[in-house]
């Protein structure tokens, strides 16, 4: 009897953050965290991880992301970029290195972009992507080299730079060198604009503090998933500062674009169109005359962390 109370309810929670805490035990099944749906996790894999029932797009990691892309056109640059303790930055609670190093462990990542050069429906673009899963893709020094020399690499090559952004601002732990890359990717931007090519910003949720108050924000094209969390500093501390309640849906895609803070809200369905769309505009070529081959990829990421 003392061995059933002490049993431990092992797989009900994991430590990846409250979006993987719905998981069901066996893996199979994932509940949405807008609808408490019980989804097969097989379906929402094949729906772009967008519950099937409500809509709500659920956080992709960079690897899924790049499963969005032409397949097999992927190659990764800049992958041998590792994150430094530039301050032997150490709390009460944990080091930065050792912190580092299980984010490392966990999702298989060096830091929280991953960047390369791919194509979407045959157009070549370079491209950077950030992954929540990696300490917040907060925006350190290899985040922020890796989105400078993604745009660098498109202004050389003479192709468009997409970005796909999702942030809980800079790293602290890396005091003001994080604070710099704000103004580093932002210049290697004007790079690209010299050499006459785009940005596309794709804003994931949730998108906050340094990465948002920089460069995406400067993008040629500004997309936003529906329903994502944007903005500077968050809802409730604002509100304390302020002293005042802010609107409803203050800070979603949709007060953004009624603002005039994002160019279009796209779901991520139709994302891979939207891009390909705009990516022939900005190339000045003229639509094919042939119908495009069929254009969404058979995911690639349905068995997890590639
Ligand atoms: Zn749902």
């Amino acid at each position: 009897m003392k061995e059933f109370f002490r049993r431990t309810r092992k797989g009900f929670a994991s430590e990846q953050g409250p979006q993987e805490q719905t998981q069901i035990p066996d893996d199979l099944w994932v509940k949405c965290t807008s609808c408490r749906e019980i989804i097969y996790k097989k379906e929402l894999n094949d729906n772009l991880k967008v519950c099937p029932k409500c809509s709500h797009h659920m956080r992709m990691s960079a690897r899924e992301w790049i499963g969005l892309l032409d397949v097999g056109s992927f190659s990764e640059t800049d992958s041998n970029l590792l994150p430094t303790d530039p301050l032997g930055f150490v709390t009460p609670d944990e080091a930065y290195a050792d912190k580092l190093k299980k984010s490392q462990q966990r999702t298989g990542m060096t830091d929280a972009v991953i960047s390369g050069v791919g194509s979407i429906n045959g157009l070549w673009l370079a491209i950077g992507v950030g992954d929540f899963a990696f300490m917040g893709s907060s925006m350190g020094s290899v985040y922020g080299e890796k989105m400078a020399r993604a745009a660098e690499r498109a202004a050389d090559l003479g192709i468009p730079l997409l970005t796909v952004n999702t942030s809980g601002g800079a790293r602290q732990q890396e005091g003001v060198i994080a604070l710099m890359q704000m103004a580093k990717v932002t210049m290697a931007l004007t790079r690209l604009a010299e050499a006459r090519q785009p940005h596309i910003a794709i804003l994931v949720d949730p998108c906050y503090g340094g990465v948002t108050a920089s460069y995406p924000s400067v993008a040629d094209v500004i997309i936003a998933e529906p329903g994502a969390n944007i903005g500077f500093a968050g809802k409730r501390l604002i509100e304390q500062i302020m002293r005042q309640k802010l609107p409803a849906g203050f800070q979603t895609s949709e007060f953004m674009l009624d603002h005039g803070m994002i160019d279009m809200v796209v779901a991520r369905s139709d994302l891979r169109d939207t891009v390909a769309r705009l990516l022939r505009l900005f190339s000045g070529r003229p639509r094919p005359a042939e119908p495009a081959e069929p254009v969404t990829p058979a995911p690639t990421y349905a068995t997890g962390r590639a």
